[in-house]
């Protein structure tokens, strides 16, 4: 299990993303970005994914 924290790249935010992959983990912060942050689409740039993805850490639970 792969899980990653939205605090972890700088928000002010509770939001914890859980996955098998990092393309899941990834989807999943797309969407709750533009959902949650008003973000849109082309807001989630290359730097921010790889910056997420530096950031999902392997978890037991
Ligand atoms: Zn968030």
């Amino acid at each position: 299990m792969l899980k990653f924290k939205c605090r972890d790249v700088g928000f002010d935010c509770g939001f914890v993303a859980k996955g098998k992959t990092e393309e899941d983990i990834l989807a999943q912060c797309g969407e709750h970005a533009t959902k949650d942050h008003g973000m849109k689409p082309e807001d989630v740039t290359q730097e921010l994914k790889d910056k997420i993805k530096s950031n999902i850490h392997k978890s037991l639970f």
